[in-house]
């Protein structure tokens, strides 16, 4: 464990609070604790979530609001819209990353784990899963470790990797150690059922027996879908009477019933139905199979209606009825390929709607860019003086120094215009912009160039006195009339009049104001003769 208050920051626990602020304290550790309980499909987490949500905003706490909705964005996804899900948890990532809140990024890595899990990308669910192991700091919840590389190992299982048997081992231990049976039963159950998915059917049992010992000695209830897991492994390596009889706890309604979306009961049923039927109990295989179905209508379950007509049509097979056994085989197939079809439209369409909002944010950034840009030259445009000249003339803002406004206006434009085109003006216009942009710097001190309009140009300084200021627009002048323009306006000379005005740093100036004077002095430069810099000091 470490110490330091700066790894507490970023803790599970603890995460980005002022040590004085008590309530944020134990708010971070109700959050903390609900971030444990939401790993399991309980009715109260909704509730809690709402609750952490509403004290966290109250208490302006943005990573432990995050960190609820998260919760919630979680839920969301096991109850089917895991495209929502996966686009909230995309987002809170980048807030996370740019805000350095490290836990809350190691659990968008979980929540997206299982999306990309369910959205069939295992190897992206295996990056998701590996980072968010990765971004835990020796501040997390045990538990909360537990779930993650939990996962770890359910994403090396599930790509058929064999490093997951030793990650399994080694997240049991964890679970064990910690004496939280939930965990040690989930981690045995996803293990055996890695095992079946892998065809390794004698480890399967190996783990399903220990989940029924751990389940038996702390009087829980084993759930219908763990039953499933010990009944199709028996099943597979032929112990079938005892298949049968480790399934019959589960086919009591009220064990069938207790997954909320009735998929676990309908997938337990369907195994059961194989079961009897390789018993040769065809009518009891026919009656579950019927109770399977009736389910699959009732919850819409179209996959595990799918492979019910495999195995009806087995049924068939086995009773001897070869003529309805091919026309439900060859409904079957027919089935599954829509239903094939149809999964990778779905899954195509939740990755679209999961980037599109992404896409659709730097549209609207490039359009907003855009919108403060001339087109012909590149340099901002009016509005955007609008937007920023009162942020830097504010009070305070010029606290890097005096901000010098300068607008430019080209000499006797009109001439280029009618002695060569317009043609010729637009690139003469362009030019200027680029020797503009290379005298007005990099803007990296809030200084500018823009277009104002027409031949017109605003220059913004900051940090520069009134005399440094004057000396840079001299030599800006000089530039511009040193230009070798010749080759393009045929002979015709190119200078700009340039009126400025300084407004000095700490104080609040009117944007309107300091334009007015910065007008005004160039109005009285063209009057003077034109090609010359007039500003505040100068004499007129
Ligand atoms: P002064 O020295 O008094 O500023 O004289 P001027 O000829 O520069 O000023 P005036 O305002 O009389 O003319 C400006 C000209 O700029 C008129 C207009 O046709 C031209 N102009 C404005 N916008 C553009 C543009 O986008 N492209 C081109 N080629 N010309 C433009
Ligand atoms: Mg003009
Ligand atoms: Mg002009």
């Amino acid at each position: 464990m470490t110490s330091s208050t700066h790894a507490r920051d970023d803790a599970g626990a603890g995460a980005v609070l002022p040590d004085v602020d008590g309530r944020g304290r134990a708010l971070a550790a109700s959050v903390a604790e609900l971030e444990i309980l939401s790993r399991f499909d309980r009715e109260d987490v909704d509730a809690l979530a709402e609750q952490a949500l509403a004290a966290a905003e109250e208490l302006g706490l943005t990573d432990l609001v995050l960190r609820a909705r998260l919760v919630q964005a979680d839920l969301l996804r096991r109850r089917g819209n895991v495209a929502e899900a996966g686009r909230q948890a995309q987002e809170t990532q980048r807030w996370a990353a740019e805000h350095g809140a490290t836990h809350l990024r190691a659990r968008t890595h979980f929540v997206l784990a299982s999306v990309f899990q369910e959205l069939g990308d295992l190897s992206l669910a295996l990056e998701h899963a590996v980072r968010s192991v990765e971004l835990l700091d020796d501040e997390a919840l045990p538990e909360t470790r537990i779930d993650h590389l939990a996962r770890l190992a359910d994403c090396l299982g599930l790509s058929g990797d064999v490093a997951a048997r030793e990650r399994y081992d080694h997240v049991l231990g964890l679970a064990e150690a910690l004496g939280d049976i939930e965990r040690q039963l989930l981690v045995l159950n996803n293990r055996a059922y890695c095992e079946t998915v892998a065809g390794a059917f004698e480890e399967a049992l190996f783990w399903s027996t220990r989940l029924q010992e751990l389940t038996d000695q702390h009087d829980a209830e084993l759930a219908v879908g763990r039953l499933d897991t010990v009944g199709r492994s028996l099943m597979e390596l032929g112990r079938l009477d005892e298949a049968e009889a480790a399934m019959l706890p589960g086919e009591r309604p009220e064990a069938l019933d207790a997954s909320l979306d009735g998929d676990a009961g309908a997938d337990f049923l369907l195994t059961l139905a194989e079961v009897r039927r390789r018993r040769g109990h065809l009518t009891g295989a026919q009656q579950t199979l019927d109770e399977c179905v009736r389910r699959c209508d009732t919850y819409g379950l179209t996959a595990i209606r799918v492979r019910a007509r495999r195995e009806q049509a087995e049924l068939h097979a086995a009773a001897g009825d070869f003529r309805a056994a091919y026309a439900e085989h060859k409904l079957y197939c027919d089935e599954l390929m829509d239903l094939q079809s149809a999964e990778r439209d779905a899954r195509a369409r939740a990755l679209q709607a999961m980037y599109e909002t992404d896409e659709a944010r730097r549209q609207t950034r490039r359009y907003r860019e855009l919108s403060l840009r001339d087109p012909l030259t590149g340099l901002y445009n009016r509005r955007y003086v609008d937007d920023q000249l009162p942020r830097l003339l504010g009070r305070g803002a010029g606290a890097a120094g005096t901000v010098t406004v300068a607008l430019l206006d080209l000499d006797h434009f009109k001439r280029i215009n009618d002695t060569c085109s317009h043609e010729v003006g637009d690139r003469v216009l362009r030019t200027v912009a680029e020797l503009l942009g290379e005298a007005g710097g990099t803007g990296d001190d809030g200084g500018f160039v823009a277009r104002m309009g027409g031949e017109e140009f605003l220059l913004v300084l900051v940090g520069l006195d009134p005399a440094a200021a004057t000396a840079r627009l001299e030599d800006l002048r000089r530039t511009m009339a040193a230009h070798p323009w010749s080759d393009l306006t045929a002979g015709l000379p190119v200078t700009v009049s340039i009126g400025a005005a300084c407004a000095p740093g700490l104080t609040d100036s009117e944007p309107a104001e300091v334009l007015a004077r910065a007008d005004a002095h160039l109005y009285l430069a063209k009057r003077q003769g034109r090609d010359r810099v007039v500003g505040d000091a100068s004499p007129s």
